[in-house]
């Protein structure tokens, strides 16, 4: 008797709960959610556990000499979550709340992120258990090297392309190439994204993100039909971000009312000149001091006047205790998880219109697949045409995402979701499983 794969998605989900971290963990609940969007797809059985593991999981014991003269062993990992579309893409982090759990439930994130953009890649993630400000360039130097040793079978710009992330830049990608390079005996640019622009970088990189955020809240601002020119606007968090969201808005006639970071926030009803507050920036590293505006609290920024918020620092600050004060119409998500489920719903209560994560910052996966793109080919774009190719994968992402979520009836995050997972799910059944 043929076995019935369409089980009811009640039966199928979350099987596999327990190999991901607790409710209140943003990756959980970003798991959750991803359970929410496959079951509306009524995903079958079969396909939901294949998208519910990481395809390879690789934990390196990483020896590094210190400056000491000792050997201090570090622990690494590199996760692939699921390669079915394309070479797995994802960040390196190195930081001492590293985990394998994390790093999993990170590559399962990248996964979709780069499904809802439609670009042709994976998602993967790794880092090593270290702590970075406590080390000499000599010895990050070596610690990479040698992790990209351990983990070299797995990574090559047609399996797996890394990228910066938390503590980890330019200078580490350019090693992370150089070591890749020296055992293949030849030049690999492709084979990480972020590098300098000197050796294969692309142009307009660092301001893809914040450039994303400007376009897709255009775009939401104009479904809901209101106007750009005088849209008032928060940015918590003004780093790589935050700072070019606001400075982009701004130049496209918002009026940024407030703007904050670690060290508190600043507010003008009628606007902060945002290139000061940069200026600020680049001269005191943070906006401390800054005289453009009132002093406020970074939690009344959050729920100040404003058309659009844009989190753009942490994880978690629009919660259940605050959703209901936001006043906010658009938020725009340039962090990673920075809404808990919690708030989702009340949100969703208020009809506050939410770009959501995996969409609203995926400018900065699009320009590192642009920066693959031009590696390969030996052929580089100006800044224009990055962008402008910038321009229209988030818009052509934004409306594909807005049809789901008219379609189904859902927000705006189940349907980017649903956007991704029904991608990823698609390629799947094409291919088949290979036996
Ligand atoms: P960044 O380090 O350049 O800037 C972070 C900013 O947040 C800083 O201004 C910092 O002062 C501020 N901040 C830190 N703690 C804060 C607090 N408690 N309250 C208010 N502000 C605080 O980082 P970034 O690259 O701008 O990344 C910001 C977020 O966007 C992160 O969640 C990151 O994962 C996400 N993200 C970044 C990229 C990218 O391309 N840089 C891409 C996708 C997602």
């Amino acid at each position: 008797m043929a076995t019935d794969l369409r089980l009811p998605s009640t039966r199928i989900v979350r099987p596999e709960k327990d190999t991901f971290l607790d409710e209140a963990n943003p990756f959980e609940a970003m798991m959750s959610r991803f359970d929410r969007a496959a079951q509306l797809l009524d995903l079958e059985p079969g396909i939901y556990k294949v998208l519910r593991h990481p395809e390879k999981q690789i934990t390196v014991s990483v020896p590094v000499t210190m400056d000491n003269g000792e050997l201090e062993v570090f622990t690494g990992f590199r996760v692939l979550y699921n390669t079915v579309r394309g070479p797995a893409k994802g960040g390196i982090r190195f930081d001492l709340q590293v985990t394998l759990e994390e790093v999993k439930a990170l590559a399962a994130w990248m996964t979709w992120k780069c499904a809802v953009v439609n670009i042709p890649f994976g998602g993967s993630k790794g880092g090593v258990i270290c702590d970075p400000a406590k080390m000499s360039i000599g010895e990050l130097e070596r610690l990479t090297r040698r992790y990209t040793a351990g983990i070299i079978h797995t990574l090559g710009p047609d399996s797996d392309v890394p990228a910066p992330d938390v503590n980890t830049n330019e200078r580490v990608m350019a090693w992370v190439m150089d070591t890749y390079s020296m055992h293949h005996r030849h030049t690999v640019t492709a084979v990480v994204t972020g590098k300098p622009v000197e050796m294969g970088g692309s142009l307009g990189r660092r301001e893809a993100t914040g450039r994303g955020c400007m376009i897709v809240t255009k775009e939401a601002l104009r479904h809901l039909g209101m106007k750009v020119a005088g849209t008032t606007v928060a940015v918590q968090g003004f780093g790589n971000v935050g700072s070019v969201a606001a400075q982009l808005l701004a130049r496209e006639g918002c009026r940024i009312r407030a703007i904050g970071d670690r060290t508190g926030a600043f507010y003008d009803k009628d606007g902060i000149d945002v290139d000061a507050a940069i200026a600020h920036v680049q001269q005191h590293k943070s906006l401390e001091g800054f005289a453009g505006g009132d002093p406020m609290t970074n939690d009344e920024l959050l729920t100040c006047d404003v058309d659009v918020l844009v989190p753009a620092a942490l994880e978690n600050v629009i919660t259940s205790k605050n959703a209901a004060s936001i006043q906010a119409k658009i938020v725009c998500e340039g962090a990673n998880g920075p809404t808990t489920a919690g708030a989702d719903s009340i949100l969703d209560e208020k009809e506050v219109f939410v770009i959501p994560d995996i969409l609203a910052n995926a400018g900065g996966v699009t320009v590192s697949y642009f920066e693959w793109v031009q590696d390969r080919g030996g052929y580089f774009w100006s800044e224009d045409t990055v962008n402008e190719r910038l321009t229209d994968i988030m818009r052509r992402s934004f409306a594909d995402v807005l049809r789901h979520s008219t379609q189904h009836k859902v927000n705006m995050r189940t349907a980017a979701y649903m956007t991704a997972i029904s991608r990823v799910a698609t390629v799947h059944r094409l291919r088949g499983i290979y036996a």
